[in-house]
């Protein structure tokens, strides 16, 4: 179909960078529309800049959707109401649709597009990435909920169904629109490092179909306790596809209980329990805007964070001195990704052991998760800091070698992420520095040379942590 001035209608790509399974997509062409696909980089009323992984994501995806699309999505950067302003004044729109998204600054930004423009087309938005819109799952007093238990068995499983996913064909029609280059849309510049993250990933919409119809074949079958080892293939690691869209959690949600066979049903419940945690994550952001910058508690506010930049740099370049901890923020480094397990270790550690505020983890993670998501890495942090609604107790420290020694028995994980610890006999790969001097001579290993010693003895800084914590239980902070 050639489109010159022939009247045609916008899907704005936002956070749902697929075909299939795309409600505004299936709207408009059930209407049998004239769709012309845009994506705007919005770098100016966005409240922080996408992290370095995110980029490189959203630039190898969209490349990929360009393709799907025959070269005709139409990239822009800029604010979206002055882009959509001018394409109104020069094209005939009849309507403009996305699906929605829940950051508090999109939401404002969405808001006022849409009272800006409401004279000028029709605009529609619809829900592409939740279960559950955030606005309908309320106590019955109608206030939101802050325990993760009651919000999805109370609040979720008695409300109505997901919407079911749908697919319709979409033909996107040929404009003559021009379209920004991607390379001037989205900027990276560490080369190399980008390269290496991608090595194990494909940013695309089929490939997020591949990777749940493969651990829909295996890696489920053993997912409740799987889960928890990081070098297990039991998750499913579909947690970027999932931020931006590639695939829907509709499309999970239905698809494990109608398409995985001879699973207990366990795995199955807990596996949609996650994608649980995620809508409760979206929901506390809607109720709590300010999540990313504030403690929901309040006390919290007070409390005596350390300042200490080794400590950090030491932390961020997984070079503690603690094995899994430093496999866990490499394997963050290099690949992109963390298993939860290990994001749980190494976040207590940050924030409980070395007392550095949580801010400074969730910036670090926002820089370099692919899955990075405002939601659930603001929510995540604060559950590990203690300082959200529904969180880990401020007791609760996790011990990085008993932990290692629980979900890394046979070390392998610390070793794959850690190679310098690779000839260390498995008796002291949880805790090096007991290693006596012959063992680590005949393993080519200095300690504080080849390997750090640790930067803070475990221990001492549980007692230190549990007492500057403790102290907080007494104070009423309004
Ligand atoms: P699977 O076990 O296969 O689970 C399937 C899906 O369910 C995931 O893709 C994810 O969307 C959802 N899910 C699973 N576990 C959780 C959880 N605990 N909380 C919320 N959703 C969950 N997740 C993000 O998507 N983005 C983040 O920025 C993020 N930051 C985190 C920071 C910290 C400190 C911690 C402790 C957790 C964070 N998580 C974050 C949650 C969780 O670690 C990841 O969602 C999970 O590791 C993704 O891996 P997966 O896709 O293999 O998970």
């Amino acid at each position: 179909m050639k489109l010159k001035d022939n009247q045609f209608s916008i899907h704005w790509f936002r956070k749902d960078l697929r075909l299939n399974d795309n409600p505004s997509l299936n709207y408009l062409s059930k209407k049998k529309k004239n769709i012309v696909g845009i994506f705007i980089y919005d770098d100016v009323n966005c409240s922080r800049e996408l992290g370095s992984a995110s980029k490189v994501w959203l630039y190898n995806s969209l490349n990929n959707l360009n393709l799907k699309l025959e070269n005709r999505l139409i990239l822009f950067k800029g604010d979206p109401l002055a882009i959509f302003d001018n394409i109104l004044n020069k094209y005939n729109i009849d309507e403009i649709c996305w699906n929605r998204c829940y950051e508090p600054w999109v939401i404002t930004r969405d808001t006022k597009i849409k009272a800006k423009l409401k004279n000028k087309t029709k605009i529609n938005s619809f829900n592409s990435s939740l279960l559950w819109e955030p606005w309908e799952i309320l106590k019955q007093d109608g206030t939101p909920y802050k325990i993760f238990t009651p919000f999805y068995k109370r609040g979720c499983l008695n409300y109505k169904p997901p919407r079911k996913p749908e697919s319709s064909k979409v033909n996107f029609c040929e404009h003559n629109i021009k379209s920004m280059d991607l390379k001037d849309l989205i900027f990276t510049e560490k080369k190399d490092w980008e390269k290496n993250i991608l090595l194990n990933w494909k940013t695309s919409e089929f490939e997020a179909t591949r990777i749940k119809d493969q651990f829909f074949l295996k890696g489920i079958k053993d997912y409740s306790e799987g889960r928890n080892f990081p070098n297990r293939e039991n998750v499913s690691r579909l947690s970027p596809y999932l931020h931006w869209g590639q695939i829907s959690p509709n499309v999970l949600w239905y698809e494990i209980e109608e398409k995985v066979e001879e699973v207990s049903k366990d795995n199955i419940e807990i596996f949609k329990s996650e994608l649980g945690w995620r809508e409760f994550f979206y929901n506390l952001m809607y109720h709590y805007p300010s999540i990313r910058e504030e403690n929901l508690q309040p006390k919290f506010n007070i409390f005596p964070w350390e300042y200490n930049d080794f400590f950090l740099k030491s932390w961020q370049q997984g070079m503690t001195g603690y094995p899994i901890i430093d496999a866990g923020m490499r394997e963050l480094w290099h690949t992109g990704y963390m298993h939860n397990r290990v994001r749980m270790i190494t976040g207590s550690f940050l924030v409980k052991n070395l007392l550095l505020h949580w801010h400074h983890g969730e910036k670090w993670f926002w820089d370099c998760l692919f899955d990075a998501d405002y939601a659930s890495n603001s929510a995540s942090w604060q559950w590990v800091a203690g300082t959200g609604t529904d969180s880990a107790p401020y007791f609760r420290i996790f011990n990085p070698i008993t932990q290692s020694k629980k979900f890394d028995p046979e070390g392998e994980y610390i070793k794959k992420f850690v190679p310098e610890l690779k000839t260390m006999p498995l008796k002291y790969l949880f805790e090096p520095w007991n290693c006596p001097e012959t063992i680590l001579k005949d393993s080519g290993i200095i300690m504080g040379q080849t390997y750090p010693n640790p930067i803070v003895d475990v221990k001492q800084s549980r007692e230190k942590a549990l007492s500057a914590f403790a102290k907080l239980k007494r104070v009423n902070v309004r």
